[in-house]
């Protein structure tokens, strides 16, 4: 009997903005250390968040690029959680309501994917440990490098539609083909501003879904192909010999080939969302909207399609 793959993609993007999201600090990629944060990046008592209305206005043309449904009433919210490289003791991130809803983009074999969601997030600051094996458990000490915290991010959730390894690295040469055309971001994986998280599953083909596992820190599209051949194989494997998959996060280590557990579920974090006081709600004007819509340029589906039709 054959066994299916399921994959689902979390990407997350930096926004292509001069400055962060809600400071005026620069976004420069290799500044030194903590010369690219402010009093409102390093939660300085009485400082508040401004939305930069660029970020916005990529994520619009993002969703469109993507035929979303662009939210009219987004709503900002706070992820709490204690972490030295977040000084607030939260992240302010959109959480049930999202600016981009409901998208898809185009394979280039023709293949439809579809998209649920991309809601927008600031980034965390960049915690360094060292001594030890490079972990926070055997290190002699850490450093906190502020300039990251604040840096505009856009998480794009797709659909599990994927099916292979090579699926998954051609949904996002396609969804960086898209950022890059719209002016977006850069999306250079080698730098940061792309950042895929997996979900793999099994299943025989026609059942429901099976369970699925997340895999972190899948640095190339190489690692991205062979971490989901790797993590596929690892659930056939236990579940042909009559066990069970357990829903955990993993970490994809280049080096071994291998995945490993990082956390179960049972240790998932209840981040206690609630909406941020100090922003409101994001409500783009529909006129706004379709002005943006007019300017964007020509998409690669649509070149591709070109191509083929003359
Ligand atoms: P969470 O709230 O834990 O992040 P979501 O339902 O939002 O969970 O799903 C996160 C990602 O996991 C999505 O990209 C989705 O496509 C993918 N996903 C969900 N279920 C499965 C599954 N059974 N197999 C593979 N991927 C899945
Ligand atoms: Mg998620």
């Amino acid at each position: 009997m054959q066994w299916e793959t399921v994959i689902g993609l979390e990407v997350h993007l930096q926004l292509a903005t001069r400055s962060k999201i809600f400071s005026g600090s620069a976004t420069t990629f290799g500044a030194e250390p903590n010369t690219q944060a402010s009093a409102v990046d390093l939660a300085m008592p009485g400082t508040l968040p401004v939305l930069n209305a660029q970020v916005v206005r990529y994520a619009v043309m993002f969703g469109l690029g993507i035929g979303a449904h662009i939210g009219r009433r987004s709503v900002f919210d706070r992820k709490n959680y204690f972490y030295p490289d977040l000084p607030k003791g939260y992240q302010i991130s959109q959480f049930d309501l999202p600016i981009d809803i409901d998208g898809w983009l185009e394979l280039p074999t023709g293949k439809i994917v579809g998209i649920e969601r991309a809601h927008l997030e600031e980034d965390t600051g960049k915690s360094t440990h060292v001594g030890g094996g490079g972990r926070i458990h055997d290190a002699q000490y850490s450093l906190v490098d502020l300039n990251r915290a604040g840096v505009p991010l856009l998480e794009i959730v797709g659909k599990p539609d994927l099916r292979s390894g090579d699926e998954a690295r051609a949904y996002v040469s396609e969804l960086r083909s898209i950022l890059v055309a719209v002016g977006a971001s850069d999306g250079k994986m080698e730098e940061g501003s792309l950042r895929v998280d997996c979900n793999v599953s099994v299943r025989r083909p026609g059942a429901p879904l099976g369970t699925r596992c997340e895999v972190k820190n899948v640095n190339s599209l190489r690692s991205l192909g062979r971490a989901i051949d790797y993590e596929a194989r690892r659930q056939i494997d236990l579940i042909e010999s009559g066990e069970a998959v357990s829903q955990e996060t993993r970490h994809w280590n280049d080096d071994t080939g291998r995945t490993q557990t990082l956390r179960s579920k049972e240790e998932a974090t209840d981040y206690r969302y609630f909406p941020e006081p100090d922003l409101v709600e994001v409500d783009p004007d529909p006129a706004w909207i379709e002005e943006i819509r007019s300017s964007l340029p020509s998409l690669p589906r649509e070149r591709r399609h070109r191509l083929v039709d003359e």
